[in-house]
């Protein structure tokens, strides 16, 4: 299955594009645009699109998490706290529930 090229969050399209870079991925929240690193493996791939989501769900008006953390001063250390606690691990949780998948989405 291809990668979308647009995933809605909380009603806001963003683009998800291919972009060979240093980083795995990148989100430009001011242009609604979510770069892919097309050169690491589509599972690698697949979980960046997650933490990337996730960073944009940081940054919603509605987020109390960095506001929770914010006594560690380094503001990406912070975010990366939060988020590297949900990417791999929510998307190996639903790689191996195939059937909580099927009622999430079935
Ligand atoms: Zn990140």
């Amino acid at each position: 299955m291809k990668m979308p090229s647009t995933v809605f969050i909380h009603g806001t399209a963003y683009d998800v594009q291919y972009k060979v870079m240093s980083d795995q991925g990148e989100t430009h929240l001011d242009r609604q645009i979510i770069y892919i690193n097309p050169d690491y493996p589509e599972r690698f791939q697949k979980v960046t699109l997650i933490h990337e989501v996730l960073h944009v769900l940081l940054h919603q008006k509605n987020s109390y998490l960095p506001e929770t953390f914010k006594y560690i001063d380094d503001t990406d250390l912070r975010e990366h706290l939060i988020i590297n606690t949900f990417d791999w691990p929510l998307f190996e949780v639903l790689e191996q529930n195939p059937v909580l998948r099927g009622w999430l989405w079935g």
